[in-house]
Order: C-alpha cells, then structure tokens, then sequence
C-alpha cells in the first residue's frame, strides 16, 4: 500500500523485512544470493540494484569490444563451468549470469530500479532498516534486514572520471567517456585519441580501429601489457577428449591460478626479472622499431597496477598494421582542433576517448547511520577486508585485483555462511568485529597498501576508506593463494567478533 505526499512522491506504508538484504546484482551480488540460496533455503533474501539489469559492470559498460581481461574459468564461479573460449565479451559474461539466475530460482529475489540511499542499524531493535528509491515509480520504500551484503562493487556506475584539462571546452570534436559511451557515436573514419592506456583502453583500441581512421593511445606513462592466447589450448585438448566440462573449468581454474600466482610471486622476489620477461614478451608483437623504453616499460614494478591482458595480442596487431599508434607525453592543453602536448607537439581529433577510469564509489554512496552516529568508513577497521569494527551485521565483497574478482566473491560467500550458522547456533542476533586490548594502539595504513596496488581510482579517494591494521584478522589480504586457507580457516571466536 502507497501514501502520497505533499511533494507527490508516492512512500510505501508498508515495510518488508528479509533475513538477508544484498546490495547489488553485479557479478557479487548475483553469487552471494546462489550462495545463500544453497546453504540457507530457509532464510528470506532480497538482491535490490539501482539499474535496469543483472551484470553490474557488464551491464553499464557498453563501449565497442568490451570484454575480461582475466580468464573465465576463474572470473566465473566455481559452481558452474565456463564453456567458451577464456577470455569473454561482456555478452557472454551476461549470458552466464542469466543462466546462473534462470537454473537457480533468483529472479524471484532480485528487484532492479532500487537504489539504496540510506542504512541505518539500531542495536534495540537489532536490525538494519534501508530506504530505498525506485527509479521507474519514483516511489520511497523501506526494507528491513538482519544483515546487510553489500555488493556494490567500488565505482560509480552513472559516470566515469574524467579530469579537467584546460581548453577542454573549445575542443571542436566529441569527448566520450567509455563508460557512458553513445549508442550512435560514430567513428568510422575518424582521428580518434584515446586517452589512457590501461585495460579500457587496450580493450577499445582494437575493436575501433577496424573502422576509425586511425587511433592514437596518447599516455602520459606507460602501462604493462601482456598478449595472451584467447583460449587456452589445455581447454581446447580438454573439450576434444570430450572431458566433462565441470573437469575442464576445475583444471583450468588451477591452471590460471598457479600461472598468476607464478608471475605474481616473481613479481614481488624479483620484479627485474619479470619486467625483463613483460618486456621481451612484448618485444616481437610490436612494430619494429618503436622505442619500447619510452611506450611499454613502466616506472611501478610488475603487478602494482593491473597488468592490461591483449587476447591474442590484438592491440600489438593493430599497431603492426599502423591502425593506431601510442604517443607518451603529458596533455597541456585541448585546442579547438585537437590536443596540445607538452612536447608542442599536437594531436588533431574528431574524436577523444577520455580511458581515465573510476570514480570511486564509497559503499554505493549510501549514508550509514549507526545507533544514531553517521558513520564514517575512514574511521573503521577492517576485518579481513570483508566486515568492519563497529558495523554491525554487515559483511562488503570487495575482489582481487590481481586474480579474478570472483574467486574472492565466492570465499566471502562461504565466509558469510559460515558467520550466519555461526549466529544461528549460538542463538545470537548481532555480530561486530571489535579491536581487543592487544590491537589498541596497533599500525593502521589504508584500505589498499599503495606499495602493493596503487591505481589512480584507488589513490584518488583512500582517504574516504577504512584502515587496515598491521596483524590478522585486521589486515586486508590481496593473494588467492593466502586466503583460499585463510579465510576458511578463520576462527569465529578468536575474540575479534563480538556476538549478542
Ligand atoms: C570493463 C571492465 C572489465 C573488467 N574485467 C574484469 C576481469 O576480467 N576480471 C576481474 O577480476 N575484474 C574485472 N573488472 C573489475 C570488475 O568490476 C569486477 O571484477 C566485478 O565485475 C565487480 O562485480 P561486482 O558485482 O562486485 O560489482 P559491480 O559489477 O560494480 O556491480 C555492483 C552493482 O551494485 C549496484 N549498486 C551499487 N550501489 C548501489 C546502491 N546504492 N543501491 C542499489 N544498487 C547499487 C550497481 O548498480 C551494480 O549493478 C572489470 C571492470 C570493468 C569496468
């Protein structure tokens, strides 16, 4: 039942209580609410989501090839096989998460157009209450919920980052953010800049320069890249052997781990040698000649920023073939015609893509409120990088930067599962973490060490994040290989949980 108010928004009267409340049908979202359907039938869950779909990121960005830059087998869950080639078109990632949906019942759970705005949790009355906003209605609703996932991912959908150049306005061409990118924006056979040379930008290049002009990746540093087959021939004997296809995403998945895992323990041991290896890997896939120093040898060590996967090193192809080429050099201005480098040199355009990456989104924006206290994330502490000191029954899926974002999402999931049984069988109705008198006074850095991983979207908005501390539980771990035991293996009454 509706009331309207005097402002003509219509409020719901009513209010709906689920057990379980889990913010955001991206790929997370989706696979907490599979999770919890599994290892807890009994219990009620809504998925609410601001947009129109299911995918998150594979809904919103819609620019020409986009696609993974990690492989399937892991970026998919473990519980349900990946069938095509490793690395996938946001299409088939779509796909996949319908299936996911239809062959589990969770339609019924998930409500698009529900942007949450507020969360609120009274320890009376042990529960969190959530306003929410429909975006097709306009209505006001308000839920309730005993715990609160948050799936929200870590960037503003609505609209990328673009930084404010000068002379930006007198730019006769178009400027186009990727990820808001025009259905009818129409490039063929235009100049176009992309700006950028991280994975949106790897990903666009190539699928623009069959039809654009011609495309320059203008950078102003150098990123690593690291050309790979798009499908795995191991998949390929694997699927000719007519081998079950749950076998073939299992050994698949610990390939692609014990492969990064490889590159990923070399990087830290000697990140010499596996820039040396990035670099001689590249050498014979790019155009003879090109200063490879100045273009493709970046100042940060291997892996502290995404390292940018070319499925069969298309962007390397189309540089060969002088479809595109990369300019390193720093934007002074926009001119009518183009852009102006530092250098004095300038790039004419019709059009520019700004590939500058993410806002970063501060728990989906929503404004938290506990016992009455605004809540401020800065001045939290993570638990495992997953729940945080003083929020009560909340948990937050944040992936791996490195592996595939997923097979983080599915740990926290049994992560979750495990606290909620944990809950039930105690008869307990909140769960906190909280510093014991050990940790008081212990080390806190930020959210994200930058010496480990330091993108521009992270780095621009830390400050607004929790800490972590300087000893387990508190610190926020980014290796598969150390939480697959780990969290597991978490003890629930180490002390650091406080249950009522
Ligand atoms: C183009 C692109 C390619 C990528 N490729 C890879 C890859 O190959 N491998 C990898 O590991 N990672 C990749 N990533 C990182 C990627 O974002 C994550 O891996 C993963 O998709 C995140 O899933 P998620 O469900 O946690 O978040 P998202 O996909 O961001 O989904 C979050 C959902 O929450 C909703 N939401 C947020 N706030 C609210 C609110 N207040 N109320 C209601 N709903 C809300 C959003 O609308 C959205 O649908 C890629 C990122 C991009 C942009």
């Amino acid at each position: 039942m509706t009331m309207t108010q005097a402002s003509g928004t219509a409020v719901q009267e009513r209010v709906e209580h689920v057990d379980v409340l889990i913010v955001g049908a991206g790929i997370s979202g989706i696979g907490a609410a599979y999770h919890l359907r599994e290892q807890f039938p009994g219990k009620s869950l809504v998925v609410l989501d601001a947009l129109e779909s299911h995918g998150g990121t594979w809904w919103t960005h819609r620019y020409p090839g986009v696609r993974s830059d990690s492989d399937l087998f892991t970026f998919g869950y473990r519980f349900k096989p990946w069938r095509g080639a490793s690395i996938a078109t946001s299409e088939e990632i779509l796909h996949y998460l319908d299936e996911v949906i239809a062959e589990n019942g969770l339609d019924a759970h998930i409500r698009y157009q529900h942007r949450i705005t507020a969360a609120t949790w009274s320890t009376n009355d042990r529960r969190w209450t959530v306003a929410v906003a429909r975006g097709d209605t306009g209505e006001e609703l308000t839920y309730t919920t005993d715990f609160l996932w948050m799936c929200q991912g870590y960037y503003r959908h609505a609209q990328g980052y673009t930084p404010q150049w000068p002379g930006i306005d007198q730019f006769q061409g178009q400027v186009v953010h990727p990820q808001t990118w025009p259905d009818d924006l129409d490039y063929a056979g235009k100049r176009v800049v992309v700006i950028g040379s991280g994975a949106t930008a790897a990903t666009l290049i190539p699928a623009i320069a069959e039809t654009a002009g011609h495309v320059t990746m203008l950078q102003r540093s150098p990123t690593f890249f690291y050309a790979r087959p798009k499908t795995h021939e191991l998949a390929t004997t694997l699927r000719a052997l007519d081998i079950p296809e749950e076998w073939t995403h299992e050994i698949l998945r610990r390939t692609y781990i014990a492969e990064l895992n490889e590159l990923t323990r070399i990087s830290a041991e000697s990140p010499d040698d596996a820039r040396t290896f990035l670099i001689e890997s590249m050498r014979p896939l790019l155009p003879p000649g090109i200063d490879i120093d100045k273009h493709f040898n970046p100042t940060y060590r291997p892996w502290q920023q995404r390292i940018a996967v070319l499925p069969d090193g298309d962007m390397f192809a189309a540089l060969r073939e002088g479809k595109a080429s990369v300019v390193t050099d720093t934007i002074e201005t926009f001119t009518e015609k183009g852009i102006r480098l530092a250098s004095g040199a300038e790039l004419e355009a019709d059009v520019v893509v700004t590939a500058t990456g993410f806002d970063l989104s501060v728990f989906g924006d929503i404004s938290f409120t506990v016992d009455g206290q605004p809540v401020d994330w800065a001045q939290t502490v993570t638990y495992r990088g997953l729940m945080f000191t003083g929020l009560p029954n909340l948990a937050y899926v944040f992936g791996y930067f490195r592996h595939s974002w997923t097979l983080r999402a599915d740990l926290i999931s049994d992560f979750v599962c495990r606290l909620l049984r944990r809950m039930e069988k105690q008869g307990a109705t909140m769960v906190v973490p909280a510093l014991r008198d050990e940790d008081a006074g212990m080390q806190l850095g930020p959210w994200v060490d930058p010496e480990n991983f330091n993108p521009g979207y992270l780095a621009r908005s830390m400050h607004l994040m929790p800490k972590q501390g300087d000893r387990e539980p508190w610190r926020h771990l980014h290796e598969y290989a150390e939480e697959r035991e780990m969290l597991p293996a978490a003890d629930l009454d180490d002390g650091t949980l406080v249950y009522r």
